[in-house]
């Protein structure tokens, strides 16, 4: 399997792993647009949106908030690239939960703004 994605998802690869369960896997992602920038995936291997069940998307926002909650950011980007003319780099769908910090006060405790 070459897909980076299911090698994180199996630990083949290392990652700093914010949530895990049968369906979704959430982490951190390594070049980040900003502090807490994040990503989560469906364990289920599909390039694009529509590869994808239904059945296997449901975690996908609940635990986008579960992670911006836990990291006190209330201001937050959700976006998911679907294809190369959308700027897709990785073929394992993702979506990426990309903090706004607040200029004061950062991101809350925990997760300063850089
Ligand atoms: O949506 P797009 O495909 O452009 O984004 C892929 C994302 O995956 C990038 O933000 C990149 O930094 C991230 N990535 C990662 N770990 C890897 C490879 C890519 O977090 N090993």
């Amino acid at each position: 399997m070459a897909c980076i994605f299911c090698k994180i998802i199996k630990g083949e690869i290392p990652s700093m792993k914010l949530f895990e369960s049968d369906k979704t896997f959430a982490f951190l992602d390594i070049q980040p647009l900003s502090y807490g920038h994040s990503l989560i995936i469906p364990k289920h291997h599909g390039a694009k949106l529509t590869d994808i069940p239904d059945d296997q998307l449901h975690e996908i926002l609940p635990v986008a908030k579960k992670i911006a909650a836990a990291s006190g950011c209330n201001d937050y980007n959700i976006l998911q690239n679907n294809g190369r003319l959308a700027r897709q780099v990785v073929d394992h769908v993702h979506f990426h939960m990309i903090p706004k910090p607040n200029e004061k006060e950062g991101l809350g405790i925990g997760w300063p703004a850089q």
